[in-house]
C-alpha cells in the first residue's frame, strides 16, 4: 500500500483516492484554450499512478507529448461531507508538492471526443510527490512560491495566491461532490508553463518553505 510520510513525524497516511482540480490559474487556463470556469474543473487519479521523489518517471508506449503540471497538494486527515470553509480547512492535515503528468496529446483527442480524461491522466508514475509537512509545522499562507526546474532551467513559478480557488474553498467545494475522508490527496491545479518533458530530463519542483521532489523521465 501506497502511503504518505510526514516530515519530522512517524506518521504515515495509506493513500485514499486522489483528486485532481484542473484550470485553478487564470493564465493556465488560457495557454491551453480554455475558459476560465466558474467551478473547478474535477477529476482524479488511481493511488497506482503514485511514485515518490527519487523515482522515474516512465513515458508511456502511447503518447508522444507528456507534459509537466507542478501543483499543491493536499493531504485530508478526516471525513468530511458538505463541509463549510472552516471545516474544509480544518480538515487539511498536510502539504506537499506533486507533478500530475498528463499525456497532453491523448487529452486532446479525448477531448475532441467528449471522453474523461482517465487514459491522459492515470498512467503509472503520473503522480510523483514530495513528503509532506504537517499542518501544525507550517502554516500556508499563499505567499510561497510553487517552482519547476527541467535539466536546470525554470518552466514554472508562480505565487501560490494566483490560484482562482483557494484550498479551503476546493476541499470544500469536492465536498460537496463525494466525501472526503483521511488519506485523500488533492492535487490543486497547476500554475503557466506547462511543457513537454523528454525521456532523460531531470525535474525539480518545490514549493518554497514547504516541500521540494525531484525525479527523472525514462
Ligand atoms: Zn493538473
Amino acid at each position: 500500500m501506497k502511503t504518505i510520510r510526514i516530515r519530522n513525524s512517524s506518521l504515515e497516511y495509506p493513500i485514499n483516492k486522489i483528486v485532481c482540480v484542473g484550470r485553478n490559474y487564470a493564465e493556465h487556463a488560457k495557454e491551453l484554450g480554455n475558459e476560465v470556469p466558474e467551478k473547478p474543473v474535477v477529476f482524479l487519479k488511481p493511488s497506482s499512478a503514485v511514485i515518490y521523489s527519487g523515482g522515474k518517471i516512465i513515458y508511456p508506449s502511447f503518447s508522444n507529448e507528456m507534459h509537466h503540471e507542478t501543483e499543491l497538494v493536499l493531504l485530508i486527515g478526516n471525513t468530511i461531507k458538505d463541509a463549510s470553509v472552516e471545516q474544509a480547512a480544518d480538515s487539511i492535515a498536510a502539504y506537499g508538492v506533486g507533478l500530475d503528468m498528463t499525456l497532453r496529446d491523448v487529452q486532446a483527442e479525448l477531448k475532441k471526443k467528449g471522453h474523461p480524461w482517465t487514459i491522459a491522466k492515470c498512467f503509472d508514475t503520473s503522480a510523483v510527490l514530495s513528503d509532506f509537512i504537517s499542518k501544525d509545522e507550517y502554516r500556508l499562507n499563499l505567499d510561497e512560491e510553487i517552482l519547476l526546474t527541467v535539466n536546470g532551467k525554470v518552466r514554472q513559478q508562480e505565487k501560490l495566491n494566483m490560484m482562482l480557488f483557494k484550498p479551503a474553498e476546493i476541499v470544500g467545494y469536492i465536498s460537496s461532490l463525494m466525501t472526503l475522508e483521511k488519506g485523500d490527496l488533492i492535487f490543486t491545479g497547476t500554475p503557466k508553463g506547462v511543457g513537454k518533458v523528454n525521456k532523460g530530463d531531470i525535474l525539480n519542483a518545490e514549493i518554497t518553505g514547504v516541500a521540494k521532489l525531484s525525479c527523472s523521465v525514462e
